[in-house]
């Protein structure tokens, strides 16, 4: 391991990364093999864990090659040195922000969708001109190995590499000293990544979960938000970061939005869940259980179907569950939708200050005011008006938590400027130097007050 990443350094310092050319043929060449490979990856995915085919091409191929394409064809764009006017107090000069590449950058991935998080932060690494060492999450075997096969067949490993394992592996590269970091995961593990980072001083991102409200309020359209809340909870059967966790939902509507959760679950999927091809499965039977566990005690109205043999867990709505029970401690990741009712505000802001500032928030309603307020009140990472999930979609928007659900964003331009340090350089010229600056100071004060103009 430790000789891996000497082999990457020592390329990193060859300059050949700095090339523009270069990095985008490394682009190039990677698109065309996950194009060639894209139903083998969907089919590694579905091997883990049941991943609708629809889903793992939507949500995982085809969004990195729309990364892919975006990014090459304005690599040549913003990895241009960019120019800002210069000041007074320099001039003549001109003043520039140099895009340069940190080094060597580990990307460790966690296992809901295993795929795009591996490779999305690794687009943006090699756009940047880094070079990098991905460690696909263990919890995904199948995925992970064709991450492994892809990387291996496009790139030398010491330009990017992948290195597979679990915990003990991810430990032991967390050990030795990167240029940057880019984590994806719990929130539990990135304290441990931040804390290690922090030894060397490492520049880190963390992209972490949370616990996401969605609030629908009495003037919400009931049929249509339930449609859009339904599905992008159930849609990789709730193991997405930026899913619902729970839904406050004004006491008014309260009924007639179960009504129509209950109606859209059943349009989606039919009536035998189990046999749907659109429906995935929990990751693993370790997670499958801790879900067991937080239904027990609650009230059930709809769902909670369960078969071991295979980690299913049907779409599950939970009729007002204690703020104290398992099901409201922490991230749910999977399909168990809790539902809770409010009649004022201050009970919304009871819930939404519980938990630390949640990664993604969505507000159903056709009062402005409300949802502007919801927007303006509260930190959250991003989120959707009459919508969920969707705000990930747009290659425009950073995508990225704060505070309880990470730190730092990515995605397009974003993805390109978080791999870049920004050197700032100044170029002078020799014809003129004005000495008022040069010791022994003889300025009269009235004049130094005024330097400020200057900066
Ligand atoms: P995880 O934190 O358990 O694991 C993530 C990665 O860290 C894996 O590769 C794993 O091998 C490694 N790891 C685990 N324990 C470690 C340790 N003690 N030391 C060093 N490395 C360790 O996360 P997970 O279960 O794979 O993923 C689910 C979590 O990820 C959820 O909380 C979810 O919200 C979050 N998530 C966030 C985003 C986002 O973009 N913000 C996206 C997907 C998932």
């Amino acid at each position: 391991m430790m000789k891996l990443l000497q082999k990457q350094q020592e390329f990193f310092k060859s300059q050949q990364t700095k090339e523009v050319s270069f990095r985008k043929k490394a682009l190039k060449k990677l698109r065309e093999e996950i194009t060639n490979r894209e139903d083998a990856i969907c089919d590694a995915i579905y091997a883990d864990f049941k991943k609708p085919k629809f889903e793992s091409m939507a949500a995982e191929t085809q969004f990195v090659l729309a990364e892919l394409n975006y990014i090459i064809k304005k690599l040549n764009i913003w990895s241009k040195p960019e120019k800002v006017s210069g000041s007074l107090l320099n001039f003549p000069s001109s003043d520039w922000i140099y895009k340069e590449p940190y080094g060597t950058v580990l990307i460790v991935a966690p296992w809901n969708y295993p795929f795009q998080l591996a490779i999305a932060p690794l687009i943006g690494a090699i756009a940047a001109g880094n070079t990098a060492i991905i460690k696909p999450s263990e919890i995904t075997p199948n995925t992970s190995k064709i991450i492994f096969e892809i990387i291996t067949a496009v790139f030398k490993k010491e330009y990017v590499a992948v290195v597979e394992g679990g915990v003990e592996v991810s430990k032991e590269l967390l050990a030795q000293k990167w240029d940057y970091i880019f984590f994806t995961g719990s929130t539990r593990v990135g304290k441990i990544f931040y804390e290690s980072a922090a030894k060397h001083l490492t520049p880190i991102t963390l992209e972490l979960g949370g616990k996401n409200p969605c609030i629908v309020d009495e003037t919400a359209a009931t049929k249509l938000s339930a449609k859009r809340i339904v599905w992008g909870k159930f849609l990789n059967a709730g193991q997405t970061c930026i899913a619902t966790d729970y839904i406050l939902v004004h006491k008014d509507v309260k009924e007639r939005l179960i009504n129509s959760l209950k109606k859209s679950i059943e349009e989606f999927y039919g009536k035998n869940i189990e046999e749907s091809k659109d429906y995935a499965r929990t990751v693993n039977s370790s997670h499958f259980n801790t879900l067991q566990q937080m239904l027990v005690g609650q009230e059930i109205i709809f769902g909670g179907y369960s078969n071991e043999n295979d980690n299913y867990l049907s779409p599950t709505l939970v009729n007002e569950p204690k703020l104290d029970s398992k099901l409201m401690e922490g991230e749910i990741f999977g399909p168990i939708l809790p539902i809770i009712s409010y009649s004022t505000e201050s009970d919304i802001d009871k819930y939404l200050m519980n938990y630390g500032k949640p990664l993604a928030v969505y507000v159903f309603s056709k009062n402005k005011k409300f949802k502007e307020k919801i927007i303006d009140s509260y930190s959250f990472g991003g989120g959707a008006i009459n919508d969920t999930v969707i705000q990930i979609t747009n290659k425009r928007l950073p995508f990225g938590g704060v505070g309880k659900s990470g730190i730092g964003a990515y995605h397009g331009k974003t993805s390109f400027n978080i791999f870049s340090h920004q050197k700032a350089i100044i170029k002078r010229v020799n014809w003129l130097d004005i000495p008022l600056r040069y010791p022994p100071y003889s300025l009269p004060k009235k004049i130094v007050k005024k330097i400020k103009h200057l900066f």
